[in-house]
Protein backbone atom coordinates (compact mmCIF):
# COMPACT_ATOMS: atom_id res chain seq x y z
CA UNK A 1 0.00 0.00 0.00
CA UNK A 2 1.51 3.53 -0.93
CA UNK A 3 1.65 6.30 1.65
CA UNK A 4 0.13 9.31 -0.60
CA UNK A 5 -2.68 7.17 -2.02
CA UNK A 6 -6.25 7.66 -0.71
CA UNK A 7 -8.06 5.29 0.77
CA UNK A 8 -11.17 3.52 1.01
CA UNK A 9 -12.63 2.11 3.86
CA UNK A 10 -15.43 -0.80 3.31
CA UNK A 11 -17.10 -1.77 6.46
CA UNK A 12 -18.73 -5.28 5.95
CA UNK A 13 -17.77 -8.47 3.87
CA UNK A 14 -21.35 -9.58 3.10
CA UNK A 15 -22.71 -9.13 -0.59
CA UNK A 16 -22.39 -5.24 -0.74
CA UNK A 17 -19.04 -5.03 1.04
CA UNK A 18 -17.39 -7.82 -0.86
CA UNK A 19 -19.07 -6.64 -4.50
CA UNK A 20 -17.79 -2.88 -3.45
CA UNK A 21 -14.01 -4.05 -3.13
CA UNK A 22 -14.21 -6.21 -6.13
CA UNK A 23 -15.51 -3.35 -8.11
CA UNK A 24 -12.26 -1.54 -7.01
CA UNK A 25 -9.88 -4.00 -8.33
CA UNK A 26 -6.85 -2.54 -10.31
CA UNK A 27 -8.10 1.46 -8.97
CA UNK A 28 -5.17 3.67 -8.02
CA UNK A 29 -6.74 3.03 -4.33
CA UNK A 30 -6.38 1.49 -1.09
CA UNK A 31 -8.82 -0.57 -0.23
CA UNK A 32 -9.53 -1.90 3.47
CA UNK A 33 -12.03 -4.04 4.28
CA UNK A 34 -13.04 -4.60 7.99
CA UNK A 35 -15.57 -7.21 9.43
CA UNK A 36 -16.08 -8.94 12.57
CA UNK A 37 -16.31 -12.07 10.86
CA UNK A 38 -13.46 -13.35 8.87
CA UNK A 39 -15.50 -15.18 6.05
CA UNK A 40 -18.33 -14.15 3.94
CA UNK A 41 -21.52 -15.96 4.40
CA UNK A 42 -24.23 -16.74 1.87
CA UNK A 43 -27.26 -15.77 3.84
CA UNK A 44 -29.58 -17.60 1.32
CA UNK A 45 -28.41 -21.10 2.05
CA UNK A 46 -28.82 -20.25 5.97
CA UNK A 47 -31.90 -22.35 6.31
CA UNK A 48 -29.69 -25.35 4.63
CA UNK A 49 -27.68 -25.56 7.56
CA UNK A 50 -30.39 -25.12 9.87
CA UNK A 51 -31.80 -27.94 8.26
CA UNK A 52 -29.00 -30.17 8.68
CA UNK A 53 -28.81 -30.43 4.70
CA UNK A 54 -25.61 -28.64 4.75
CA UNK A 55 -22.99 -27.37 7.14
CA UNK A 56 -21.44 -24.12 7.71
CA UNK A 57 -18.43 -24.42 6.08
CA UNK A 58 -20.14 -24.60 2.35
CA UNK A 59 -22.26 -22.12 2.80
CA UNK A 60 -19.44 -19.46 4.18
CA UNK A 61 -16.00 -18.42 2.19
CA UNK A 62 -12.89 -16.84 4.11
CA UNK A 63 -12.95 -13.36 2.70
CA UNK A 64 -9.19 -13.05 2.78
CA UNK A 65 -9.23 -16.11 0.49
CA UNK A 66 -11.97 -14.67 -1.66
CA UNK A 67 -9.62 -11.08 -2.03
CA UNK A 68 -6.37 -12.56 -1.84
CA UNK A 69 -5.63 -11.70 -5.60
CA UNK A 70 -6.54 -8.61 -5.48
CA UNK A 71 -3.89 -6.75 -4.43
CA UNK A 72 -4.80 -3.31 -3.48
CA UNK A 73 -7.17 -4.56 -0.78
CA UNK A 74 -6.28 -5.59 2.59
CA UNK A 75 -8.59 -7.08 5.06
CA UNK A 76 -9.09 -6.83 8.52
CA UNK A 77 -10.52 -8.50 11.12
CA UNK A 78 -12.85 -6.27 13.97
CA UNK A 79 -16.02 -4.92 14.96
CA UNK A 80 -16.17 -0.97 13.98
CA UNK A 81 -17.63 0.21 17.26
CA UNK A 82 -18.11 3.62 16.13
CA UNK A 83 -17.78 6.23 12.97
CA UNK A 84 -16.56 9.59 13.15
CA UNK A 85 -18.03 11.20 10.19
CA UNK A 86 -16.32 14.78 10.85
CA UNK A 87 -13.07 13.04 11.66
CA UNK A 88 -13.95 11.00 8.51
CA UNK A 89 -12.35 7.74 11.10
CA UNK A 90 -13.85 4.35 11.62
CA UNK A 91 -13.03 3.00 15.29
CA UNK A 92 -12.12 -0.71 15.47
CA UNK A 93 -11.40 -1.78 19.19
CA UNK A 94 -8.52 0.80 19.93
CA UNK A 95 -7.80 1.67 16.53
CA UNK A 96 -8.89 4.60 14.30
CA UNK A 97 -8.59 3.93 10.58
CA UNK A 98 -8.73 7.05 8.33
CA UNK A 99 -10.67 7.39 5.45
CA UNK A 100 -11.55 9.54 1.96
CA UNK A 101 -14.36 7.65 1.23
CA UNK A 102 -16.41 5.37 3.13
CA UNK A 103 -18.76 2.57 2.05
CA UNK A 104 -21.31 0.57 4.96
CA UNK A 105 -22.39 -2.79 4.09
CA UNK A 106 -23.54 -3.69 7.86
CA UNK A 107 -26.22 -5.63 6.79
CA UNK A 108 -29.35 -6.27 8.99
CA UNK A 109 -29.67 -7.73 12.15
CA UNK A 110 -33.20 -10.22 13.59
CA UNK A 111 -35.79 -7.21 14.88
CA UNK A 112 -38.32 -8.83 17.67
CA UNK A 113 -40.44 -5.43 17.38
CA UNK A 114 -39.59 -4.60 20.98
CA UNK A 115 -39.91 -7.76 22.48
CA UNK A 116 -36.68 -8.69 22.73
CA UNK A 117 -36.89 -11.28 25.50
CA UNK A 118 -38.63 -13.53 23.10
CA UNK A 119 -35.27 -14.30 21.40
CA UNK A 120 -34.10 -16.73 23.77
CA UNK A 121 -37.67 -18.13 22.98
CA UNK A 122 -37.44 -18.33 19.10
CA UNK A 123 -33.95 -17.54 18.02
CA UNK A 124 -33.62 -15.73 14.10
CA UNK A 125 -31.86 -16.75 11.19
CA UNK A 126 -29.06 -14.40 10.41
CA UNK A 127 -25.78 -16.14 11.16
CA UNK A 128 -24.21 -19.36 11.94
CA UNK A 129 -24.82 -19.75 14.90
CA UNK A 130 -28.42 -19.31 14.80
CA UNK A 131 -28.80 -22.10 12.04
CA UNK A 132 -26.73 -24.19 14.55
CA UNK A 133 -28.72 -23.26 17.78
CA UNK A 134 -32.26 -23.87 15.23
CA UNK A 135 -30.77 -27.23 14.55
CA UNK A 136 -30.06 -28.42 17.28
CA UNK A 137 -33.36 -27.65 18.83
CA UNK A 138 -35.50 -29.01 16.23
CA UNK A 139 -33.29 -32.94 15.72
CA UNK A 140 -33.69 -32.29 19.88
CA UNK A 141 -37.33 -32.00 20.01
CA UNK A 142 -37.33 -35.48 17.82
CA UNK A 143 -34.58 -37.12 20.36
CA UNK A 144 -36.76 -35.71 23.40
CA UNK A 145 -39.76 -36.87 21.98
CA UNK A 146 -38.74 -40.33 21.68
CA UNK A 147 -38.00 -40.71 25.13
CA UNK A 148 -41.29 -39.00 26.13
CA UNK A 149 -43.92 -41.39 28.19
CA UNK A 150 -46.55 -38.32 28.79
CA UNK A 151 -48.73 -37.91 24.84
CA UNK A 152 -49.10 -34.53 25.53
CA UNK A 153 -45.89 -33.55 26.32
CA UNK A 154 -44.88 -35.31 23.63
CA UNK A 155 -47.57 -33.63 21.07
CA UNK A 156 -45.66 -30.31 21.86
CA UNK A 157 -42.17 -31.80 21.52
CA UNK A 158 -43.55 -32.56 18.00
CA UNK A 159 -45.06 -29.28 17.04
CA UNK A 160 -42.87 -26.21 15.49
CA UNK A 161 -44.04 -23.25 15.09
CA UNK A 162 -42.70 -21.27 12.53
CA UNK A 163 -43.34 -17.29 12.71
CA UNK A 164 -43.48 -15.00 9.53
CA UNK A 165 -45.09 -15.84 6.10
CA UNK A 166 -41.70 -14.45 3.96
CA UNK A 167 -39.45 -16.37 1.92
CA UNK A 168 -37.44 -17.62 4.87
CA UNK A 169 -40.36 -18.73 7.05
CA UNK A 170 -41.46 -20.59 3.84
CA UNK A 171 -38.31 -22.02 3.39
CA UNK A 172 -38.27 -23.08 6.58
CA UNK A 173 -41.82 -24.32 7.57
CA UNK A 174 -41.60 -26.57 4.32
CA UNK A 175 -37.61 -27.98 5.36
CA UNK A 176 -39.33 -28.81 8.79
CA UNK A 177 -41.79 -30.86 7.25
CA UNK A 178 -40.06 -32.15 4.44
CA UNK A 179 -37.34 -33.55 6.84
CA UNK A 180 -39.77 -35.03 9.51
CA UNK A 181 -41.79 -36.59 6.87
CA UNK A 182 -39.05 -38.14 4.76
CA UNK A 183 -35.36 -37.90 6.42
CA UNK A 184 -36.52 -38.67 9.89
CA UNK A 185 -39.53 -40.98 9.29
CA UNK A 186 -37.11 -44.28 9.41
CA UNK A 187 -35.01 -43.17 11.98
CA UNK A 188 -37.30 -43.32 15.23
CA UNK A 189 -39.28 -46.35 16.99
CA UNK A 190 -41.11 -44.69 19.58
CA UNK A 191 -42.30 -42.24 17.60
CA UNK A 192 -43.81 -41.41 13.89
CA UNK A 193 -41.83 -38.51 12.90
CA UNK A 194 -43.69 -37.99 9.98
CA UNK A 195 -46.85 -37.55 12.22
CA UNK A 196 -45.06 -33.73 13.88
CA UNK A 197 -46.90 -30.64 13.06
CA UNK A 198 -45.57 -27.62 11.60
CA UNK A 199 -47.07 -24.16 11.71
CA UNK A 200 -46.25 -21.34 9.66
CA UNK A 201 -47.80 -18.16 11.48
CA UNK A 202 -48.39 -14.84 9.10
CA UNK A 203 -49.61 -11.48 10.52
CA UNK A 204 -50.84 -10.45 7.20
CA UNK A 205 -53.72 -11.63 5.12
CA UNK A 206 -51.45 -14.00 3.32
CA UNK A 207 -48.04 -14.88 3.02
CA UNK A 208 -45.33 -13.86 0.44
CA UNK A 209 -47.02 -10.78 0.25
CA UNK A 210 -43.80 -9.53 -2.03
CA UNK A 211 -44.85 -12.26 -4.72
CA UNK A 212 -48.21 -12.09 -7.41
CA UNK A 213 -51.21 -13.63 -5.24
CA UNK A 214 -51.31 -16.79 -7.71
CA UNK A 215 -47.73 -17.44 -6.79
CA UNK A 216 -48.28 -17.04 -3.32
CA UNK A 217 -51.14 -19.75 -3.18
CA UNK A 218 -49.35 -21.84 -5.33
CA UNK A 219 -46.64 -21.48 -1.78
CA UNK A 220 -49.77 -22.25 0.21
CA UNK A 221 -50.54 -25.45 -1.80
CA UNK A 222 -46.96 -27.11 -2.06
CA UNK A 223 -46.58 -26.38 1.62
CA UNK A 224 -50.02 -27.76 2.48
CA UNK A 225 -48.79 -31.46 0.43
CA UNK A 226 -45.82 -30.96 2.55
CA UNK A 227 -48.25 -31.13 5.42
CA UNK A 228 -47.79 -27.58 6.88
CA UNK A 229 -50.50 -26.15 8.49
CA UNK A 230 -50.68 -22.00 7.40
CA UNK A 231 -51.95 -19.64 9.93
CA UNK A 232 -52.74 -15.97 8.23
CA UNK A 233 -53.97 -13.11 10.10
CA UNK A 234 -53.12 -14.17 13.30
CA UNK A 235 -50.49 -12.26 15.71
CA UNK A 236 -48.19 -13.29 18.15
CA UNK A 237 -48.45 -11.64 21.56
CA UNK A 238 -46.25 -14.01 23.56
CA UNK A 239 -43.43 -16.45 23.26
CA UNK A 240 -42.39 -18.51 26.24
CA UNK A 241 -40.39 -22.30 26.88
CA UNK A 242 -44.08 -23.48 26.55
CA UNK A 243 -45.03 -22.23 22.90
CA UNK A 244 -46.75 -19.06 21.98
CA UNK A 245 -49.96 -17.23 22.39
CA UNK A 246 -51.76 -15.84 19.24
CA UNK A 247 -54.30 -13.45 18.74
CA UNK A 248 -56.73 -13.12 15.47
CA UNK A 249 -57.30 -10.00 14.05
CA UNK A 250 -55.65 -6.62 13.55
CA UNK A 251 -53.63 -4.67 17.01
CA UNK A 252 -55.35 -2.70 18.55
CA UNK A 253 -52.32 -0.46 17.91
CA UNK A 254 -53.49 -0.55 14.32
CA UNK A 255 -57.23 -0.07 14.87
CA UNK A 256 -57.88 1.90 18.44
CA UNK A 257 -60.72 1.06 19.72
CA UNK A 258 -61.10 -2.13 18.20
CA UNK A 259 -60.15 -4.11 21.28
CA UNK A 260 -63.12 -6.57 21.66
CA UNK A 261 -64.05 -9.77 20.04
CA UNK A 262 -60.67 -10.64 19.47
CA UNK A 263 -60.07 -14.61 20.55
CA UNK A 264 -56.44 -15.61 22.08
CA UNK A 265 -55.01 -19.05 21.50
CA UNK A 266 -52.31 -21.19 23.02
CA UNK A 267 -49.89 -22.99 20.62
CA UNK A 268 -48.24 -25.83 22.26
CA UNK A 269 -44.42 -26.09 21.28
CA UNK A 270 -40.90 -26.89 21.95
CA UNK A 271 -39.18 -25.41 19.38
CA UNK A 272 -40.03 -21.69 17.90
CA UNK A 273 -38.38 -20.13 15.04
CA UNK A 274 -38.90 -16.44 14.15
CA UNK A 275 -39.03 -15.07 10.74
CA UNK A 276 -40.80 -12.45 10.66
CA UNK A 277 -38.82 -9.54 11.20
CA UNK A 278 -35.46 -7.58 10.53
CA UNK A 279 -34.03 -3.80 11.19
CA UNK A 280 -31.03 -1.94 10.26
CA UNK A 281 -27.55 -3.44 11.89
CA UNK A 282 -27.24 -1.46 15.33
CA UNK A 283 -24.11 0.56 14.24
CA UNK A 284 -26.63 2.54 11.88
CA UNK A 285 -27.95 4.21 14.58
CA UNK A 286 -25.37 5.71 16.19
CA UNK A 287 -24.27 7.54 12.99
CA UNK A 288 -27.18 10.49 13.67
CA UNK A 289 -28.13 10.59 10.36
CA UNK A 290 -32.40 10.03 9.75
CA UNK A 291 -33.05 6.69 9.65
CA UNK A 292 -36.57 4.86 8.73
CA UNK A 293 -38.59 2.38 11.08
CA UNK A 294 -36.43 -0.04 10.09
CA UNK A 295 -33.33 1.64 11.45
CA UNK A 296 -31.86 2.08 8.21
CA UNK A 297 -29.85 4.76 7.25
CA UNK A 298 -31.86 7.03 4.58
CA UNK A 299 -29.55 7.97 1.44
CA UNK A 300 -30.09 10.00 -1.84
CA UNK A 301 -30.38 8.89 -5.02
CA UNK A 302 -26.26 8.41 -5.24
CA UNK A 303 -26.35 6.18 -1.98
CA UNK A 304 -24.50 8.37 -0.03
CA UNK A 305 -25.70 10.18 3.42
CA UNK A 306 -27.06 13.20 3.17
CA UNK A 307 -24.22 15.95 2.85
CA UNK A 308 -21.49 13.26 3.28
CA UNK A 309 -20.98 12.85 -0.33
CA UNK A 310 -17.87 10.72 0.90
CA UNK A 311 -19.91 8.31 3.09
CA UNK A 312 -22.02 5.51 0.82
CA UNK A 313 -24.39 3.37 2.34
CA UNK A 314 -25.77 0.03 0.36
CA UNK A 315 -27.36 -2.94 1.09
CA UNK A 316 -29.49 -4.34 3.82
CA UNK A 317 -28.91 -1.14 6.41
CA UNK A 318 -30.02 1.54 3.71
CA UNK A 319 -33.01 2.69 2.88
CA UNK A 320 -33.20 3.42 -0.93
CA UNK A 321 -36.34 5.05 -2.81
CA UNK A 322 -37.11 4.51 -6.16
CA UNK A 323 -39.98 5.70 -8.18
CA UNK A 324 -42.01 5.92 -4.57
CA UNK A 325 -40.96 2.10 -4.06
CA UNK A 326 -38.33 1.05 -1.11
CA UNK A 327 -36.04 -1.17 -2.41
CA UNK A 328 -35.90 -4.75 -0.63
CA UNK A 329 -33.70 -6.21 1.62
CA UNK A 330 -32.12 -8.88 -0.90
CA UNK A 331 -28.30 -9.81 -2.27
CA UNK A 332 -28.99 -8.60 -5.72
CA UNK A 333 -29.87 -4.64 -4.51
CA UNK A 334 -26.41 -5.13 -2.42
CA UNK A 335 -24.43 -5.88 -4.97
CA UNK A 336 -25.62 -3.50 -7.66
CA UNK A 337 -25.58 -0.82 -4.90
CA UNK A 338 -21.68 -1.59 -4.22
CA UNK A 339 -20.91 -1.69 -7.89
CA UNK A 340 -22.48 1.25 -8.49
CA UNK A 341 -20.73 3.10 -5.64
CA UNK A 342 -17.10 1.72 -7.25
CA UNK A 343 -18.02 3.33 -10.36
CA UNK A 344 -18.45 6.15 -8.48
CA UNK A 345 -15.26 6.15 -6.77
CA UNK A 346 -13.29 5.32 -9.22
CA UNK A 347 -14.60 8.24 -11.92
CA UNK A 348 -14.04 10.85 -8.77
CA UNK A 349 -10.67 9.30 -8.29
CA UNK A 350 -9.97 10.15 -12.13
CA UNK A 351 -11.55 13.71 -12.00
CA UNK A 352 -10.75 16.92 -10.49
CA UNK A 353 -12.93 17.47 -7.59
CA UNK A 354 -16.74 15.73 -7.48
CA UNK A 355 -18.75 15.73 -11.11
CA UNK A 356 -22.50 15.43 -10.99
CA UNK A 357 -23.26 11.77 -9.86
CA UNK A 358 -25.93 10.30 -12.29
CA UNK A 359 -28.46 8.52 -10.01
CA UNK A 360 -28.45 4.80 -8.89
CA UNK A 361 -30.78 2.37 -10.99
CA UNK A 362 -32.12 -1.02 -9.95
CA UNK A 363 -32.24 -3.64 -12.15
CA UNK A 364 -34.71 -6.18 -10.85
CA UNK A 365 -33.85 -9.99 -12.47
CA UNK A 366 -37.00 -11.41 -10.22
CA UNK A 367 -37.52 -13.76 -7.22
CA UNK A 368 -37.73 -16.78 -5.94
CA UNK A 369 -38.49 -18.70 -2.53
CA UNK A 370 -38.09 -22.56 -2.22
CA UNK A 371 -40.18 -24.71 -0.10
CA UNK A 372 -38.44 -28.27 -0.09
CA UNK A 373 -37.31 -30.84 -2.80
CA UNK A 374 -38.38 -30.12 -6.30
CA UNK A 375 -41.32 -26.98 -4.36
CA UNK A 376 -40.68 -23.21 -5.09
CA UNK A 377 -41.88 -20.37 -7.07
CA UNK A 378 -40.35 -18.11 -9.02
CA UNK A 379 -40.99 -14.49 -11.08
CA UNK A 380 -39.15 -12.64 -13.18
CA UNK A 381 -40.14 -10.04 -15.74
CA UNK A 382 -43.68 -11.00 -16.02
CA UNK A 383 -42.71 -15.27 -16.08
CA UNK A 384 -44.05 -17.58 -13.19
CA UNK A 385 -43.35 -20.46 -12.49
CA UNK A 386 -43.82 -23.27 -9.75
CA UNK A 387 -43.19 -26.41 -8.61
CA UNK A 388 -40.21 -29.02 -10.26
CA UNK A 389 -39.13 -25.71 -12.75
CA UNK A 390 -38.89 -23.40 -10.15
CA UNK A 391 -37.03 -25.48 -8.22
CA UNK A 392 -34.66 -26.21 -11.05
CA UNK A 393 -34.13 -22.48 -11.38
CA UNK A 394 -34.19 -21.50 -7.41
CA UNK A 395 -31.01 -24.93 -7.44
CA UNK A 396 -29.12 -23.21 -10.29
CA UNK A 397 -29.08 -19.97 -9.34
CA UNK A 398 -28.37 -20.88 -5.56
CA UNK A 399 -25.06 -22.62 -6.61
CA UNK A 400 -23.91 -20.61 -9.51
CA UNK A 401 -23.74 -17.46 -7.02
CA UNK A 402 -22.05 -19.73 -3.92
CA UNK A 403 -18.58 -18.55 -3.84
CA UNK A 404 -15.56 -20.79 -4.12
CA UNK A 405 -15.45 -23.74 -6.97
CA UNK A 406 -14.95 -26.13 -3.78
CA UNK A 407 -18.49 -25.14 -2.51
CA UNK A 408 -20.15 -25.45 -5.28
CA UNK A 409 -19.04 -28.74 -6.05
CA UNK A 410 -19.49 -29.62 -2.06
CA UNK A 411 -23.20 -28.48 -2.57
CA UNK A 412 -24.21 -30.00 -5.37
CA UNK A 413 -22.72 -33.52 -4.44
CA UNK A 414 -24.26 -32.97 -0.90
CA UNK A 415 -27.61 -32.09 -2.35
CA UNK A 416 -27.63 -34.87 -5.51
CA UNK A 417 -26.65 -37.30 -2.62
CA UNK A 418 -29.64 -36.21 -0.57
CA UNK A 419 -32.28 -36.09 -3.25
CA UNK A 420 -31.18 -39.46 -4.20
CA UNK A 421 -31.46 -41.02 -1.18
CA UNK A 422 -33.32 -38.57 1.25
CA UNK A 423 -30.35 -38.51 3.66
CA UNK A 424 -28.93 -35.56 5.75
CA UNK A 425 -25.20 -35.66 6.57
CA UNK A 426 -25.06 -32.42 9.22
CA UNK A 427 -27.80 -34.48 11.59
CA UNK A 428 -25.42 -33.64 13.78
CA UNK A 429 -26.49 -31.62 17.66
CA UNK A 430 -24.03 -30.25 19.03
CA UNK A 431 -23.13 -27.51 21.56
CA UNK A 432 -23.52 -23.76 19.40
CA UNK A 433 -22.17 -21.87 22.43
CA UNK A 434 -25.18 -19.39 20.75
CA UNK A 435 -26.76 -17.00 23.33
CA UNK A 436 -29.41 -14.26 22.57
CA UNK A 437 -27.98 -10.74 21.79
CA UNK A 438 -24.87 -12.34 20.75
CA UNK A 439 -24.09 -9.62 18.27
CA UNK A 440 -24.64 -6.73 20.65
CA UNK A 441 -22.59 -8.35 23.31
CA UNK A 442 -19.92 -8.62 20.76
CA UNK A 443 -19.98 -4.88 20.11
CA UNK A 444 -20.08 -4.14 23.52
CA UNK A 445 -16.94 -7.11 24.26
CA UNK A 446 -15.70 -4.33 21.45
CA UNK A 447 -16.25 -1.17 23.13
CA UNK A 448 -14.92 -2.21 26.69
CA UNK A 449 -11.69 -3.20 24.68
CA UNK A 450 -11.64 0.87 23.33
CA UNK A 451 -11.89 1.69 27.03
CA UNK A 452 -9.19 -0.19 28.63
CA UNK A 453 -6.32 0.74 25.91
CA UNK A 454 -5.74 4.77 24.81
CA UNK A 455 -7.73 4.92 21.00
CA UNK A 456 -5.18 6.28 18.28
CA UNK A 457 -5.20 9.34 15.74
CA UNK A 458 -6.45 9.16 12.16
CA UNK A 459 -2.70 10.78 11.34
CA UNK A 460 -0.83 7.29 12.43
CA UNK A 461 -1.07 4.47 9.99
CA UNK A 462 -3.65 2.47 11.31
CA UNK A 463 -3.83 -0.34 9.94
CA UNK A 464 0.41 -0.99 10.71
CA UNK A 465 -1.09 -1.55 14.34
CA UNK A 466 -4.07 -3.13 13.51
CA UNK A 467 -4.10 -6.06 15.39
CA UNK A 468 -2.82 -9.69 13.31
CA UNK A 469 -4.77 -12.60 13.27
CA UNK A 470 -1.81 -13.88 15.82
CA UNK A 471 -2.56 -10.84 18.27
CA UNK A 472 -6.45 -11.18 18.67
CA UNK A 473 -5.94 -15.04 19.00
CA UNK A 474 -4.00 -14.11 22.27
CA UNK A 475 -6.28 -11.55 23.15
CA UNK A 476 -8.63 -13.45 25.37
CA UNK A 477 -11.59 -10.65 24.30
CA UNK A 478 -10.95 -11.37 21.18
CA UNK A 479 -10.38 -14.70 21.04
CA UNK A 480 -13.89 -15.69 21.77
CA UNK A 481 -14.89 -13.94 18.89
CA UNK A 482 -11.98 -14.96 16.56
CA UNK A 483 -12.21 -18.51 17.25
CA UNK A 484 -16.45 -18.66 17.12
CA UNK A 485 -15.56 -16.86 13.17
CA UNK A 486 -13.37 -18.66 11.98
CA UNK A 487 -14.43 -21.84 12.80
CA UNK A 488 -17.35 -22.11 10.72
CA UNK A 489 -17.88 -25.79 10.19
CA UNK A 490 -19.57 -27.92 12.80
C1 LIG B 1 -32.04 -16.48 6.09
C2 LIG B 1 -31.88 -15.49 4.97
C3 LIG B 1 -32.22 -15.87 3.68
C4 LIG B 1 -32.06 -14.96 2.63
N1 LIG B 1 -32.40 -15.37 1.37
C5 LIG B 1 -32.18 -14.53 0.33
C6 LIG B 1 -32.43 -14.96 -1.00
O1 LIG B 1 -32.84 -16.09 -1.25
N2 LIG B 1 -32.17 -14.09 -2.01
C7 LIG B 1 -31.69 -12.83 -1.77
O2 LIG B 1 -31.44 -12.08 -2.72
N3 LIG B 1 -31.46 -12.39 -0.52
C8 LIG B 1 -31.69 -13.21 0.53
N4 LIG B 1 -31.45 -12.79 1.81
C9 LIG B 1 -31.06 -11.39 2.03
C10 LIG B 1 -29.60 -11.16 1.72
O3 LIG B 1 -28.81 -12.10 2.41
C11 LIG B 1 -29.24 -9.74 2.12
O4 LIG B 1 -30.05 -8.85 1.40
C12 LIG B 1 -27.79 -9.44 1.86
O5 LIG B 1 -26.98 -10.26 2.67
C13 LIG B 1 -27.49 -7.97 2.16
O6 LIG B 1 -26.14 -7.72 1.93
P1 LIG B 1 -25.36 -6.65 2.84
O7 LIG B 1 -24.01 -6.52 2.25
O8 LIG B 1 -26.20 -5.44 2.99
O9 LIG B 1 -25.28 -7.30 4.28
P2 LIG B 1 -24.68 -8.70 4.73
O10 LIG B 1 -24.52 -9.62 3.59
O11 LIG B 1 -25.50 -9.13 5.88
O12 LIG B 1 -23.22 -8.33 5.23
C14 LIG B 1 -22.99 -7.54 6.36
C15 LIG B 1 -21.56 -7.79 6.82
O13 LIG B 1 -21.19 -6.78 7.74
C16 LIG B 1 -20.48 -7.36 8.81
N5 LIG B 1 -20.65 -6.46 9.95
C17 LIG B 1 -21.80 -6.11 10.54
N6 LIG B 1 -21.57 -5.21 11.51
C18 LIG B 1 -20.24 -5.00 11.54
C19 LIG B 1 -19.40 -4.19 12.34
N7 LIG B 1 -19.89 -3.40 13.30
N8 LIG B 1 -18.06 -4.22 12.12
C20 LIG B 1 -17.55 -5.04 11.15
N9 LIG B 1 -18.32 -5.82 10.37
C21 LIG B 1 -19.64 -5.78 10.56
C22 LIG B 1 -21.11 -8.73 8.99
O14 LIG B 1 -20.25 -9.62 9.64
C23 LIG B 1 -21.40 -9.13 7.54
O15 LIG B 1 -20.33 -9.85 6.97
C24 LIG B 1 -31.58 -13.66 2.88
C25 LIG B 1 -31.24 -13.29 4.19
C26 LIG B 1 -31.38 -14.20 5.22
C27 LIG B 1 -31.00 -13.80 6.63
Amino acid sequence: MEESRKRVVIVGGGFGGLEAAKALDGAPVDVVLIDRANYHLFQPLLYQVAMAGLSPAEIASPIRGILAEQKNVRVMLGDVTRVDLDERAVVVGNERVGYDWLVLAIGAQTSYFGHDDWEVHAPGLKHIEDALEIRRRVLLAFERAEREPDARERRKLLTFVVIGGGPTGVELAGAIAELSRFVLGRDFRAIDAREAKVVLIEAGPRILPSFTPSLAQSAVDQLQELGAEIRTGVRVVEIDDRGVELENGPSADDLPGLGDGRVRERIGSATVVWAAGVKANALAQTLGVATDRQSRVIVGNDCALPDRPEVFAVGDMARFEEKGNVLPGVSPVAMQQARYVGKIIRWELESDGRPPREPFSYFDKGSMATIGRSRAIAEARGLKMHGFIAWLAWLFIHVWYLIGFRNRLAVLLNWTWSYLSYKRGARLITSTGWRPNLVAEQAEQAVLSTRHRPVTTASDDALHRAPSLHEAARSPELDRRTSRAATPTS
